[in-house]
């Protein structure tokens, strides 16, 4: 009997989630098309920031660790990825300071020495140092009682990082089809104004657009977008150095010697892509961390809207609705951190394995309910 379908996979959305799902699944050996209303790393995916963090080391859970491996397992994921495109993701582990502003802020980052120690089961460290040996970089007077130095932290460039992905996939039979737009899903088929195409299993990886749908369903709040605006910054001489987070903004050196410096967290906003005065007190923060960037210009700004779920942590997995539909959204502030790890789970449930997964990163309605 002809097989019905036209591919294993459909995955509804372009940016770091559903290319990630798709790699995954493609290296499992499945058929996969995505579809993109608009390009590749259209929606939050397509921006300049790209720290991959880690979460402090102590309460650890399930959530930390599932993070933390995957955070472990990213300089391999974007080496092969990067080694099959042809392209450069800007992948690199820097590491990260914090500035440490108070003694009680010292005395907790000094315990969490040793926690890293045993919770990042010594593949990692997370001193306390003078700020002074980051002279130039970081301010001592932004950092009056020191420095966390971490060395798990990396960077990527999310704009190239999407790119690579994607000729990667498409160097692997995946296709893309780009300007395509899902209008409607029922059991294993998605429609849009382009058509119709079948699929084993459907992947929603549209970002925010993941909670309008889901709500059409459970008839009841999924999840909201949260505004972020951020600016790349040049002219700066900084070398062989960790990115900084202080004072709730990130200072990220890039591969090519830019800055990214950002980002502000808008719950409510008129214009998901507009820039205004709440982007000069991120970039006049990040200036009284950092005196290397002092004499930097901006070379340009970008906002767009993080999907943030109801709880918040990600949504992966099936949900009670049209047969073979998974979710794959909510990343937050954390998505290209963990996109890669999330994409093998999706992909090893698709292809039937029982999962492991942090039971807040279950998908379904009684889970983002409690
Ligand atoms: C300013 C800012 C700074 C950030 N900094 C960081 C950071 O430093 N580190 C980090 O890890 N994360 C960061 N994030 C968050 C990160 O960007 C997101 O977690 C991640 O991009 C979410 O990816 P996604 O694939 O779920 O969503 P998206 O990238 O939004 O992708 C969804 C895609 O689906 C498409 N789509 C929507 N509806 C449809 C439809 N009906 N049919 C077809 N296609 C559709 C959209 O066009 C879009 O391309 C930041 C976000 C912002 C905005």
């Amino acid at each position: 009997m002809a097989n019905r379908f036209d591919s294993d996979v459909v995955v509804i959305g372009a940016g770091i989630f559903g290319l990630s799902v798709a790699w995954a699944c493609i290296k499992r050996g499945m058929s996969v098309t995505i579809v993109e209303k608009a390009t590749i790393g259209a929606g939050a995916s397509g921006g300049v920031m790209g720290a991959l963090s880690p979460n402090v080391p102590e309460n650890w859970s399930p959530k930390k660790q599932f993070q933390l491996d995957a955070l472990l397992t990213a300089q391999d994921h974007w080496s092969e990825v990067d080694a099959t495109s042809g392209l450069p993701s800007g992948y690199g582990r820097l590491g990260r300071i914090i500035p440490i502003t108070n003694a009680r802020g010292l005395e907790h980052a000094q315990i969490r020495t040793e926690d890293a120690k045993s919770l990042w089961d010594d593949e990692a460290f997370w001193h306390v140092e003078p700020a002074t040996k980051f002279n130039g970089w970081i301010s001592p007077e932004a950092a009056p009682f020191g420095v966390i130095h971490e060395n798990l932290s990396a960077r990527i460039n999310p704009r190239l990082a999407c790119l690579s992905l994607a000729k990667a996939l498409r160097s692997k039979g995946c296709e893309i089809l780009e300007g395509w737009e899902m209008t409607a899903i029922n059991d294993n088929q998605i429609t849009g104004p382009n058509g119709t195409i079948h699929a084993k299993a459907i992947v929603m990886a549209a970002g925010v657009a993941c909670f309008p749908y889901l709500e059409t369903l459970w008839a009841r709040n999924a999840g909201m977008g949260v505004k972020g605006q951020s600016a790349v910054l040049g002219g700066v001489n900084a070398a062989d150095v960790p990115m900084i987070f202080g004072d709730h903004t990130y200072i990220i050196p890039h591969e090519n010697g830019d800055i990214a410096v950002g980002s502000t967290s808008e719950n409510t906003y008129d214009d998901p892509y507009s820039i205004d005065e709440q982007l000069d007190i991120v970039i006049e923060r990040a200036l009284t961390i950092s005196p290397a960037l002092r004499h930097a210009k901006i070379k340009h700004t970008w906002a767009n809207v993080r999907p943030r779920a109801r709880k918040p942590d990600p949504m992966l997995g099936p949900i009670d609705g049209p047969a073979g539909l998974y979710m794959a959204t909510g990343g937050f502030k954390i998505g290209f951190g963990i996109a890669h790890k999330s994409g093998e789970t999706i992909a090893a449930m698709i292809d039937g394995e029982t999962v492991l997964l942090p039971k807040q990163f279950h998908a379904s309605f009684a889970e983002t309910n409690k």
